[in-house]
């Protein structure tokens, strides 16, 4: 499997205009709901993942800010040797949903060359993003469309689960 980095701009651009091609694709597989989806997904996950290295690419810490849960800030706390409440303090705010996340964006951890600073603390959902070894892979499809936008390996991953279902 052959992955290039995308820009998110080149990234939504190629989502757009397979926008109904996928649609339709997504909607085969959930009436399916193909037994071997998961297999096919997280080969192709670690087909992708020995091919791109990330540190290449750092979209979704530029673009999408994890969704952070207790447990991540006393960790990330712990990690930057920070009292709990003077870090969140410092660097997390509530979003619309009432959900952590952090303050600004692109990530604070994140530095120029794309390594990131707490790496063995991060949060969970960095840990999982992008989710393609997840299992069933089924339940978030739509989700996985949306990471088209985002993330070059979900993209590409995409493009090859419709050669195989
Ligand atoms: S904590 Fe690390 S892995 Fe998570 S968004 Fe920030 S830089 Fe990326
Ligand atoms: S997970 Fe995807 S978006 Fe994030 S750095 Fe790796 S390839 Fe890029």
């Amino acid at each position: 499997m052959k992955i290039s980095y995308k820009t998110p701009e080149e990234l939504k651009l190629l989502t757009d205009k397979t926008r109904l091609e996928t649609n339709a694709f997504l909607k085969k597989l959930k009436k399916k709901k193909p037994k071997k989806l998961d297999d096919v997904v997280h080969e192709l996950h670690h087909e992708a993942f020995d091919e791109f290295d990330c540190l290449d690419c750092a979209n979704c810490c530029l673009t999408i800010g994890p969704r952070l849960f207790d447990k991540d800030i006393e960790r990330l706390a712990k990690h930057l040797k920070m009292k709990t409440v003077d870090f969140m303090q410092q660097y997390i705010k509530t979003d619309e949903d009432g959900d952590s996340i952090f303050k600004d964006h692109p990530c604070p951890f994140l530095l120029p060359d794309n390594y990131c600073i707490v790496y063995e603390s991060r949060p969970k959902a960095c840990r999982e993003y992008p989710h393609t070894d997840r299992k069933r892979f089924y339940q978030i499809l739509d989700l996985s469309h949306k990471n088209c936008e985002t993330c070059p390996i979900v993209s590409e991953v995409m493009e090859q689960l419709k050669n195989k279902f």
